[in-house]
């Protein structure tokens, strides 16, 4: 019976067909549209109600959705029975396809497809995917409707011809992806090695290298843990880290060892190392899939480049910390201020936002030195520089300007602001008992100290970025001379 289209059910016209499938393959890149199609050219032809492609997935072993592909399907009835069909399929023939019961050869040599039909309770009919010689998937064809007369050989040359075409672009996608991810992976590679260009602190760079590695291997979730002081690995990044399988295989992570992989193969831990030494790792674990043999290859190639990228920071970070901080207190050193005088000013003026410089200085600093000695007056020195850091914000610059002088830059902060934190930091310190006992000093342990300090606020019409500074010193000396241990705000009459 003829339909509208002018195809009758009962004669097949393979030609047709075959062109339309070409062209469909022809055609379309994405996987869906690809299917889509496909359904419509085995709707059109062969009254076909279903037609799915299973590709076996490398990392699980499992056969997945191809349009779903490369993500996880849950494992459900229907994925037994194609997967049941694809162990048949394996042992069956290496060219041939299995009707329900039945199976189908193909003989090679004449060209010729033997099947004796058993029973028939569902119509499907299953083709083998081969990639070089191995069977990668199964494509799935319901049949219900279609009469039986129909399926003879010529039906079903046409149909094998068809389902090889399909195999090749498969094929050809299934490479793509693989190039795919090989580029992604030095892409990665690329940009890890990359952040120690422009930055040399483990804090900012470990989550970059986490969140990188995280979006390579997608179906994965990375940890980055780092040992502490007690040589005991603790969780880094993400925040939080709930993952039995990683927390327990951790303390396996002895120093010789380069990477574990847990028994069922889902969970991997790569050493970050320095010197011989693991100082951290990178852990990867899913609770569904088995990291395959390249993601665990690729996880240690990235491990080592995340060795190598802390270990240049970490030697990076020691350089700078002696170029640019005050050995003793831990704070900028002059130059360090200098520098960041002009970056700030320049940043404030072209921001249009205010900036304020407070400078302080420990009253009668030269008595503690004379009366408890030099050590202790260094003692002094480090407690204060903690006190005033502890009291500031993140982005504030604290500096040793010199001797018992400390320099702060406020970006932007109002002068009343600014003169608010001065008079904070000087209440810390007057309140602050400073023990100076572990510097060997007889008889006294604790001794209390006070500082002046004067505060400036940026002239966004001054030229000269030190004028900023010029003037907190001007106020911190009006400060000394009006009794020291107070705050006092420049003002032009004081020049
Ligand atoms: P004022 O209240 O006027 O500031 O009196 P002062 O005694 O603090 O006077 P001044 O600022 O002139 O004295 C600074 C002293 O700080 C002189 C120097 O011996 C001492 N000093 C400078 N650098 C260090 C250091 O690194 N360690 C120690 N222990 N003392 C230092
Ligand atoms: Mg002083
Ligand atoms: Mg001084």
């Amino acid at each position: 019976m003829a339909d509208m289209t002018g195809i009758s059910k009962n004669s097949f016209n393979e030609l047709n067909f075959l062109w339309e499938v070409s062209s469909v393959l022809a055609s379309s890149t994405d996987a869906k549209i690809l299917i889509d199609n496909l359904k419509d050219i085995f709707q059109k032809y062969l009254s076909v109600n279903n037609f799915q492609i299973f590709i076996k997935d490398e990392t699980t072993s499992t056969l997945r959705d191809f349009v779903k592909n490369w993500i996880i399907i849950e494992k459900n009835q229907q994925q037994e029975l194609v997967e049941n069909i694809f162990n048949r399929l394996k042992s069956v023939c290496d060219r041939g396809f299995i009707l329900n019961n039945t199976t189908i050869k193909y003989d090679i040599k004449n060209k010729t497809v033997f099947f004796d039909l058993i029973k028939q309770e569902k119509n499907l009919i299953y083709f083998p995917i081969f990639n070089e010689k191995k069977l990668i998937g199964i494509i799935e064809i319901n049949f219900d409707g279609i009469s039986e007369d129909i399926i003879n050989s010529q039906f079903l040359t046409a149909l094998r011809i068809a389902v090889s075409q399909i195999n090749t672009v498969i094929v050809n996608k299934i490479l793509n992806r693989h190039l795919c991810v090989h580029i992604k992976f030095q892409n990665v590679m690329k940009s890890i090695a990359k952040l120690i260009e422009t930055q040399f602190d483990l804090n900012y760079i470990l989550p970059i290298i986490g969140e990188l590695i995280d979006r390579f291997v997608s179906e994965h979730l990375i940890y980055i843990f780092v040992k502490d002081e007690n040589n005991k690995f603790k969780l880094f990044w993400p925040l939080d880290c709930q993952d039995e399988s990683i927390l327990s295989l951790l303390p396996k992570m002895t120093k010789s060892k380069a990477s574990i992989i847990s028994k069922d193969g889902k969970t991997g831990l790569f050493a970050i190392r320095n010197e011989e030494k693991t100082v951290g790792v990178i852990a990867a674990s899913s609770n569904i899939d088995k990291l395959s043999k390249t993601e665990i290859d690729y996880l240690s190639q990235l491990s080592v480049q995340a060795s190598v990228t802390t270990q240049r920071a970490n030697a990076y970070a020691q350089v700078l910390k002696y170029a640019t901080l005050d050995a003793l207190t831990g704070l900028n050193n002059r130059r360090q201020f200098e520098i960041r005088l002009k970056q700030e000013v320049a940043n404030a003026k072209r921001n249009n936002k205010p900036l304020c410089c407070i400078m302080l200085d420990i009253d009668y600093f030269k008595h503690v030195n004379d009366t408890w000695g030099h050590s202790a007056g260094d003692c002094v020195l480090k407690n204060v520089a903690k006190i005033v850091a502890g009291e500031l914000r993140e982005y504030d610059i604290a500096s040793r300007y010199g001797g018992e002088e400390f320099c702060i830059l406020l970006p932007d902060t109002k002068i009343n602001e600014a003169a608010f934190v001065a008079q904070r930091l000087r209440k810390a310190v007057e309140k602050a008992d400073i023990n100076i006992s572990e510097d060997e000093v007889l008889g006294t342990d604790f001794l209390n100290v006070t500082i002046s300090v004067g505060v400036s606020q940026l002239d966004p019409k001054e030229e000269l970025p030190e004028k900023l500074h010029q003037s907190a010193d001007i106020a911190l000396y009006e400060a000394k001379r009006r009794g020291r241990n107070r705050v006092v705000v420049f003002d032009e009459s004081m020049i």
